[in-house]
């Protein structure tokens, strides 16, 4: 008999963590492999940021946080979420957890009735299914196209939703397509979802200042703040900041929620480091530059793999609005043979095909829920992204 649980027993590796086991393996025989399966930002942490925590450190300031996180960095939040989202939250109705995973997580916890269900839009993060089932709901998917350029339509909510469903998770940019929903769709999603004032929204929000049309990715709430009572904002330093390894990740919503969130927290986490929060609250209040220059990076970055990538006869190619995917459809390579005559049958096969052939290191679609797709991160160098989307479309090509 296992020691783990039945439920345990069931949650996946992340693939992007066994991808990172194959890339290590594969370096350890010597094989030069260009990584583009990385979800994080390939840039060091700024200074000022770095330099924060390194003075709250030396003044001691490394005690036990506010469990629901310090009072001065829920303050910055406060001032950041009335800029990305338009609404004024009391601090008590703020939370800082160890990353946006562990808002979402907590948030999941404190409300999930068993039989509950969550309504998670395919392609998803990979963490949403697994989290979902561990806080005891049971994930519902809602299938999106690349002819709706991954997009959920108001016609496919309406039909996902049922009496049972507690929330909706809602990833914009997402990961992994980069799809952006423009104001205009937000506001149909918020027409189906005053159609049923049982459904919560989770939107989670770390790729939002990562987006490629000169401001943030547009809000849910800033179109429909009616919806603000029923739902959990979510974001984080991580990605804007470049500071996924500091654990720092925040939400907002009704005061219940957020109080039980807390309690989550209080009896698991006691809440996020210290040190961290001192770092994350030099992020939102200090100099911004930072987050256009990764932005800028990431666009030039953008741009250089759709390029290469659109040219590939048999890749479908949605241009990413933001975060840094994109997330070629490859259902037309399905079937083709190799040069040495192995027949690709999926996904899988194909990014297999790419990484030994080519030594270029993917993760494939059916691991975020949609098969015949592949995601390519351009989270690397520049030289990286083009070498690694060249060899990517001289794979294709070889295909018969
Ligand atoms: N949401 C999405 C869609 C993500 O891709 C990630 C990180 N991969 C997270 C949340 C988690 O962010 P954090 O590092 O702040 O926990």
């Amino acid at each position: 008999m296992s020691v783990v649980s039945a439920k345990l027993r069931q949650v996946k590796l992340s693939p992007s963590v066994a991808a990172r086991a194959i890339v290590a393996n594969l370096r350890e025989q010597g094989r030069r492999i260009i990584d583009l399966t990385v979800g994080e930002p390939d840039f060091p942490t700024p200074d000022h940021i770095r330099q924060a925590a390194r003075e709250a450190i030396d003044r001691g300031d490394t005690k036990y946080p506010l469990s629901q996180g310090t009072l001065a960095l829920r303050r910055a939040v406060q001032q950041r979420l009335q800029a990305d989202v338009g609404q004024s939250y009391p601090v008590d109705q703020i939370i800082v957890s160890t990353g946006a995973k562990q808002v979402l997580y907590n948030g999941l916890a404190a409300s999930l009735e068993a039989g509950d269900e969550v309504i998670v839009p395919t392609p998803y993060w990979v963490s949403y299914p697994d989290m979902v089932e561990l806080a005891g709901g049971t994930p519902v998917f809602a299938g999106t196209s690349s002819s709706e350029a991954y997009k959920l339509i108001a016609e496919v909510l309406e039909r996902a939703i049922s009496p049972k469903t507690k929330w909706l998770m809602l990833n914009s940019p997402s990961n992994p397509s980069g799809a952006l929903y423009s104001a205009e769709e937000l506001r149909e999603m918020a027409g189906v979802l005053r159609a049923h004032p049982h459904v919560w929204v989770m939107t989670d929000d770390i790729y939002a200042r990562l987006s490629f049309g000169g401001q943030n990715a547009p809000h849910l709430l800033q179109v429909a703040p009616d919806l603000a009572d029923r739902t959990l904002v979510v974001n984080g330093v991580s990605k804007a900041y470049a500071m996924t390894g500091w654990r720092i990740g925040y939400g907002a919503g009704p005061k219940d929620l957020i109080k039980a969130m807390a309690v989550v927290q209080s009896q698991s986490t006691s809440g996020a480091s210290t040190i961290g929060q001192v770092a994350a609250l030099a992020a939102l209040t200090g100099p911004q530059d930072c987050v256009d220059r990764f932005t800028a990076v990431f666009k030039e970055r953008r741009d250089l793999a759709v390029a290469i990538l659109s040219d590939v006869p048999g890749l479908g190619i949605v241009v990413p609005d933001g975060a840094f995917y994109v997330f070629p459809d490859c259902s037309a390579l399905i079937g083709k043979k190799t040069p040495s005559g192995e027949v690709i049958s999926s996904d899988v096969d194909l990014v297999q095909h790419i990484l030994s052939q080519a030594g270029v290191a993917l993760i494939d679609g059916s691991s975020y829920g949609i098969a015949s797709t592949f995601r390519v991160s351009f989270a690397a160098s520049n030289d990286d992204v083009r070498q690694g989307c060249e060899a990517i479309r001289d794979v294709c090509l070889a295909l018969a």
